[in-house]
C-alpha cells in the first residue's frame, strides 16, 4: 500500500499548500504568457475520466490505509503527530502516500485540482470526475481549480452551474492585468472585457472566484494604466478574493529577453509600493478579501476585507514608504531572506537588524549598491 502512487502536477496556489492535490489535466493549453515559467517546454494534454477516477480511487485507498494504521497505533483513526511521524520517518512510503498523510494530518478538508486550466475539459467529463470525487471523499469541504478567462467565457451558464452542483466550489483565475496593452504585450491571450465576462459568469454560477493580480506587469512605462484598469475590471466583477503576486523576471522566463533588450523596465520595490497603493485606493464596490499571500510580495500585510480594511492596507504601504532609506533597505533584505514578515519587525528585533546592516556593509564593500540589489534580486527569484 505504501508504494501506491497517483499523478500530481508541478504547482498549486500558496493557500492550497495543505490541500489534497489531484491532477485533472496536464500542463497549460495556452502556455504563451511571457511572465510564466511553469509549464514552458511541456505539452498540454487532457486526462481521461478513467485515468482521473483511478487516481481518486488510489488516493482513497491510501487514505483508508492510513486510517487503519492509525487504529493499529491506538489513535482512533485520526492522523495525529504519532501517525504522521510513523509515516514520515520511514523511507518506504511514496510521495503520494506522504501527501495524503499530510493532508489528513492538517485536516483542511480542501482539495485542489491541478493543472492550469481544468475548465477546458468537456463539462460532462468534469462533472463525472467531480461526482466520483465527492462520492469517494464525502467529507471534502472545498474543491478548487485554476482556469483561464478565455476558457470560462466559452462555457455556458448552465455548464458552470452543473460544475458547481457536481462539487466545484472555487476557481482561481490568473487575471494579472485589466489593461489590454499590458495583456497583449505579455501574450496573456485575453482582454480586460473577457476577464469581466468570465468573472461575472463564475460568480453568477455561485462559484467562489479568486483573481490573481500581478503588480509590476506594466513595467515602468505602463504601471499607472495597469493599476487603474486592473482595479476597474475587478470593480465590475466583485470577486470573492483578490490575490497579489508581484512580477519577478528570472532569466529562464521569456520576459527576461525584453528586460535585457531594454524594451521592458522592471519597477523597483519602492515603485511597486506606489503602484499597489494606487490599485488598492481605486478598488470600489468590492466586498471580497485582498491577500498578499505569495512569498514574492514585499508587503505581506497588504491584506484584509474590503471595504472596511482599505485604510489599514494603505497604512501598511504608507508605513513602508515613510521608513528611513536605511531601514527600508534592511526591511527589503530581511523580507526577501525570510527574516521579516512585517515592517514592524525592523524595530522589534535589534539582533537581526544588526546582522542585516553588517551584510549590507559587506555587499557594498564588494560591489556598491548594485551588489546589494543583485543579492536581493537573487533571493526573491529563487521562489519563482
Ligand atoms: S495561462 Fe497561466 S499557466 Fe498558462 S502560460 Fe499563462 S500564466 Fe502560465
Amino acid at each position: 500500500m505504501e508504494n501506491l502512487s497517483f499523478e500530481q502536477g508541478p504547482i498549486r496556489p500558496p493557500n492550497e499548500a495543505k490541500s489534497l492535490l489531484l491532477r485533472f489535466t496536464r500542463n497549460c493549453p495556452w502556455n504563451q504568457c511571457l511572465f510564466c515559467p511553469v509549464y514552458k517546454g511541456r505539452k498540454f494534454s487532457l486526462r481521461t475520466v478513467e485515468e482521473i477516477k483511478k487516481d481518486i480511487q488510489t488516493a482513497k485507498d491510501i487514505a483508508d490505509d492510513i486510517k487503519a494504521l492509525s487504529w493499529q497505533l491506538g489513535q482512533s483513526g485520526q492522523v495525529t503527530d504519532q501517525v504522521a511521524s510513523h509515516i514520515f520517518s520511514s523511507s518506504n512510503h511514496s510521495d503520494a502516500y506522504r501527501s495524503i498523510a499530510a493532508w489528513l494530518y492538517y485536516g483542511t478538508g480542501a482539495c485542489f485540482l491541478q493543472d492550469a486550466d481544468n475548465l477546458v475539459m468537456p463539462t460532462k467529463d468534469m462533472v463525472a470526475v467531480l461526482e466520483f470525487l465527492r462520492e469517494k471523499f464525502s467529507d471534502i469541504t472545498r474543491v478548487t481549480t485554476y482556469s483561464r478567462s478565455r476558457t470560462i467565457v466559452r462555457k455556458s451558464a448552465e455548464a458552470l452551474k452543473s460544475l458547481k452542483e457536481a462539487g466545484l466550489n472555487r476557481v482561481h483565475v490568473g487575471l494579472e492585468s485589466g489593461y489590454d496593452p499590458v495583456l497583449k504585450m505579455m501574450k496573456k491571450g485575453v482582454t480586460g472585457a473577457q476577464h469581466v465576462e468570465a468573472g461575472k459568469k463564475i460568480v453568477g454560477a455561485g462559484i467562489e472566484l479568486s483573481e490573481y493580480v500581478m503588480p509590476g506587469l506594466g513595467g515602468r512605462d505602463l504601471w499607472k494604466e495597469h493599476a487603474l484598469a486592473t482595479a476597474d475590471v475587478l470593480n465590475q466583477i466583485n470577486p470573492h478574493f483578490i490575490r497579489l503576486r508581484s512580477l519577478r523576471v528570472p532569466d529562464r522566463i521569456p520576459l527576461f529577453k525584453l528586460l535585457e533588450e531594454g524594451s521592458f523596465k522592471m519597477q523597483t520595490d519602492d515603485m511597486l509600493a506606489e503602484e499597489i497603493k494606487l490599485f488598492i485606493a481605486n478598488l470600489s464596490g468590492i466586498t471580497g478579501i485582498v491577500t498578499s499571500d505569495h512569498i514574492m510580495n514585499l508587503l505581506e500585510e497588504v491584506s484584509g476585507k474590503l471595504p472596511e480594511d482599505r485604510e489599514k492596507m494603505l497604512e501598511v504601504i504608507a508605513g513602508y514608504q515613510e521608513m528611513p532609506d536605511t531601514d527600508r533597505l534592511i526591511y527589503r533584505l530581511g523580507r526577501r531572506g525570510g527574516a521579516y514578515r512585517s515592517t514592524e519587525d525592523v524595530k522589534r528585533d535589534p539582533a537581526t537588524y544588526r546582522k542585516l546592516s553588517n551584510l549590507i556593509r559587506e555587499l557594498e564593500a564588494k560591489g556598491g549598491k548594485e551588489e546589494v540589489e543583485r543579492f536581493i534580486t537573487g533571493m526573491v527569484d529563487q521562489y519563482v
